[in-house]
């Protein structure tokens, strides 16, 4: 199944929205494979930001998500990286959809609760960033049959 990664930002921790936010991507079907909480420092944030660095705000959007400690995730699933960006919604908070978390939760461009992968290719790379390998899981679990017809289950790591 396809992997991404999701972060759940300092204001979500903050606000503690947590649950909540777990709990969405739970109760849509895709498997929680890889969880943990860390303190991000300005030389990861540097990398993962890279394509923000020409912006004159570039330190304070690092600042926020040094604030206090993330929670990264692996999500995995069908399309995982599409389903998990849609269920994001679109960046400026005010603009999102309702019924997406940043549709539902933020009133802000900078403080939108959580981060996730764009694309298949930048998936993999963001969960290398943030996961030792040894850190994603691969297992399965006993209701794929309920969730997907059987030409969905593409297995893959
Ligand atoms: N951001 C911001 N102002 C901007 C653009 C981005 O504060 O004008 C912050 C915001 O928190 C956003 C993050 O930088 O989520 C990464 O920006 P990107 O354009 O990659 O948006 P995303 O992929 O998170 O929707
Ligand atoms: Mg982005």
């Amino acid at each position: 199944m396809e992997k991404t990664l999701l972060i759940i930002k300092p204001g979500a921790i903050q606000r503690e929205l947590i649950g909540e936010i777990i709990t969405r991507f739970e109760r849509k079907g895709l498997q929680l494979c890889g969880i943990k909480m860390i303190q991000l420092d300005d030389k990861i944030l540097s990398e993962h930001y890279a394509h923000l660095s020409h912006l004159p705000f570039f330190g304070r959007i690092k600042r926020s998500m040094m604030a206090c400690p993330v929670i990264v995730c692996c999500w995995a699933g069908a399309d995982a990286v599409n389903v998990v960006r849609n269920m994001t919604g679109k960046t400026n908070g005010r603009e999102a959809v309702a019924g997406t978390i940043r549709g539902d939760f933020s009133v802000s461009v900078q403080e939108n609760i959580v981060h996730s992968s764009d694309s298949v290719e930048n998936a993999k790379t963001e969960l290398a960033r943030f996961f030792r390998p040894d850190e994603i899981l691969h297992f399965t679990t006993n209701n794929n049959n309920f969730i997907y017809a059987e030409d969905e289950q593409i297995s893959n790591v």
